[in-house]
């Protein structure tokens, strides 16, 4: 796997220090093994082996991760940002109906993903309505409706039996009759073709004229694994989309297709589909899809595991600090710092028995009280930080000007460091916790 390979490139990397070109470049060489296996498209790998190696660059050895699970998280968190950080939302028009027309090959998932999304949307609390514009195939109207029947929603179809009727006209009557009977979502079936041509796009951009979409929603076959630059690009010129939707996630594809068309397209993936049955359908998480394309979720839980153990040992530390009384303010800066990532001042309270009523207490201490409280701290010279005992009036004074806040919040800070200091020397001894000054039992 990707992490055994890097592993054993990465050995001779240890401690401190920045990571080397060499280093880089020997690392770039197994993500972009990795990327390919997934089937990302070629010029969408070099684009972004490009960005990782920038990253990597400027990069400090971790002390938290060893130099081959640092590379994967900055691979990670960069395949997690092109495909989307967050997941966007669905585009609903001011004035309803809002219109979603569905393109994309024959086979993609088109029909399937109509009954999907209708139910998905219905759950939400709206009333969605099909409309089967795809009159190509035979079967492909009766396919809908069935779908539509299983989703409990209103599917609206061409009378049967007047030959193959006009699909821009089915579009523009479906559109009507949803208004008329009060239903707030349009979903637009489109028929596709085995490979893009000239008139399924002709055809896919007629009906997006007459329906005015809100969103037009690309359907592509995970599976589909390179095709999908060219596919996505073809869609791209002739009907425009401003949304991705991949299917067929279920099976054994590794993803890049995802990637690729993320990236080719810049439009967002709003949702995946998993399997045949209508429940198998869910908004697209781009995290999942990384630790997918890169084929190690176990490491990626590993990293985080390492991290958060990383924290803990340093609120350890703390703990034993706190205890010792040997507690100055930088540890205080460090632990608050620490707070925003997993609140280690309450697990490291956790740790003592009986300190519950100041978990409390400091519970209480919001994220813009702690960035003026880091402030304070950053504002004094190491010397104070270590013994707050020299801050006198005049370091208070020039204190309070450089960082901003008032000197009774420094007052304030002192003080309150003082408290905790001598709270948790008392519970130390109580307890039995920490250095010389306490008890050990
Ligand atoms: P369309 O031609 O784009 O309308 O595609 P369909 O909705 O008719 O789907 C083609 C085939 O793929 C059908 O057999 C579906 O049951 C199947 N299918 C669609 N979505 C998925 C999926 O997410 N997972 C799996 N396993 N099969 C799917
Ligand atoms: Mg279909």
């Amino acid at each position: 796997t990707l992490s055994d390979r890097l592993t054993s490139v990465l050995q001779n990397l240890r401690g401190k220090g920045k990571l080397s070109d060499a280093d880089i470049d020997s690392t770039a060489r197994e993500i972009r093994i990795a990327l390919l296996e997934a089937d990302v498209a070629l010029p969408v790998v070099r684009a972004f082996i490009a960005k990782v190696k920038e990253r990597a660059k400027g990069a400090e050895v971790s002390e938290a991760l060893n130099p081959a699970q640092q590379v994967i998280k900055i691979v990670n968190e960069e395949l997690v940002a092109i495909l989307g950080g967050e997941t966007r939302r669905l585009n609903l028009a001011k004035n309803p109906p809002t219109v979603l027309m569905l393109a994309g090959l024959q086979g993609a998932g088109k029909t399937t993903l109509a009954g999907k999304l209708a139910l998905w949307l219905k759950k939400q609390g709206h009333a969605p309505m099909l409309v089967a514009c795809d009159l190509q195939r035979p079967n492909a109207v009766t396919q809908l409706q069935v779908v539509g029947e299983r989703a409990g929603v209103q599917t609206f179809a061409p009378e049967p039996g007047n030959g193959v009727g006009d699909p821009v006209d089915v579009a523009r009557r479906g559109i009507a009759e949803a208004k008329h009977s009060q239903h707030d979502i349009v979903i637009v079936d489109t028929a596709g073709r085995l490979g893009v041509d000239e008139e399924l796009m002709r055809q896919a951009a007629d009906i997006r004229d007459a329906v005015q979409p809100d969103e037009t929603l690309f359907v592509v076959d995970a599976m589909i694994g390179q095709d999908a630059v060219t596919t996505a690009e073809a869609f791209r010129d002739g009907v425009g989309f401003t949304g991705v939707v991949l299917t067929k996630l279920d099976g054994d594809a590794r993803g890049g297709a995802a990637l690729s068309v993320r990236e080719v397209t810049g439009q967002p993936i709003l949702f995946a589909s998993n399997g045949e049955k209508l429940e198998d359908f869910d908004l697209f998480h781009p995290d999942r899809m990384a630790s997918r394309i890169l084929g190690m979720g176990d490491m990626l839980t590993l990293i985080e595991q390492a991290e958060q153990a990383f924290d803990q040992e340093k609120a350890e530390q703390a703990a034993q600090k706190l205890g010792s009384g040997e507690l100055t303010l930088e540890d205080f800066l460090e632990q608050m710092l620490a707070v925003r990532k997993m609140g280690p001042i309450g697990n490291l309270l956790g740790m003592l028995p009986g300190a519950g009523q100041m978990k409390d207490q400091l519970a209480q201490v919001d994220d813009r009280s702690l960035d003026r409280l880091q402030a304070i701290i950053r504002g004094m010279t190491p010397a104070e930080r270590a013994d707050p005992k020299i801050i006198n009036a005049s370091r208070r004074q020039r204190i309070a000007k450089g960082s901003g806040v008032a000197v009774r919040e420094v007052n304030d800070l002192v003080n309150r460091f003082y408290d905790a200091k001598k709270m948790m020397q008392q519970m130390a001894g109580r307890f039995g916790f920490g250095g010389p000054g306490g008890n050990n039992r």
